[in-house]
């Protein structure tokens, strides 16, 4: 299933880095699609944040940042307001954002606000995967990506984060690998509106 192609998304991102994490590999397999971002920890970090900028810029997606504070975004009415604000700026058919089984904070968080924000709308809701979801994470939709080429996007981040996230970035779907699949971003589709 083709996520991303034909439609207007919105992706609703916590921290730099996890729009190209979770969903570089599919942005680059789908070049005619029309993305937007709302990375809602956008200032703390100024090295992740310029490789941010270059990366969305040169996968063409339209990105706005927002200052919230890392590891400790709250959950309030003005962010769902502004979630509320980048979907009807997007013109969005489908919100990508965190899983609600994931056990960083700041992607708890994001992922009510997001469904929050789409509580009185016909509007998809897509949860990406993450090196921070529960093992009872459940997808249900698998896209397949250039692995190399999502490795090449990933790589200037190198040196501002963990081992673990980079052996996680070699690797995004490792049952799948193991088995000789193409690799695949992973995704849980929670509502699917087609367009209107
Ligand atoms: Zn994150």
């Amino acid at each position: 299933m083709a996520l991303l192609t034909n439609k207007r998304s919105l992706i609703v991102a916590a921290h730099c880095d996890d729009v190209e994490l979770s969903c570089g590999g599919t942005l680059l397999a789908t070049p005619a699609r029309r993305a937007y971002a709302l990375v809602l920890v956008g200032g703390k970090c100024k090295h992740r944040r310029r490789i941010c900028e270059a990366n969305l810029e040169n996968l063409g997606v339209v990105a706005v940042y927002m200052d919230q504070p890392d590891c400790a975004v709250p959950v309030s009415a003005a962010t769902v307001a502004r979630i509320e604000e980048a979907i009807d700026e997007a013109g969005a058919e489908v919100v990508i954002t965190h899983a609600s089984d994931d056990t960083h904070q700041d992607h708890r968080a994001v992922r009510a606000m997001a469904e929050t924000a789409l509580r009185r709308r016909p509007i998809s809701l897509v949860e990406m995967d993450s090196p921070s979801v529960t093992p009872t994470w459940q997808p249900n939709c698998w896209q397949p990506i250039d692995a190399d080429a999502k490795e090449r996007l990933l790589d200037p981040y190198r040196p501002h984060v963990g081992e673990d996230l980079i052996r996680w970035w070699g690797c995004p779907d490792s049952v799948a690998s193991v088995r000789g699949v193409p690799a695949c971003e992973r995704y849980r589709i929670v509502q699917w509106w087609e367009s209107r």
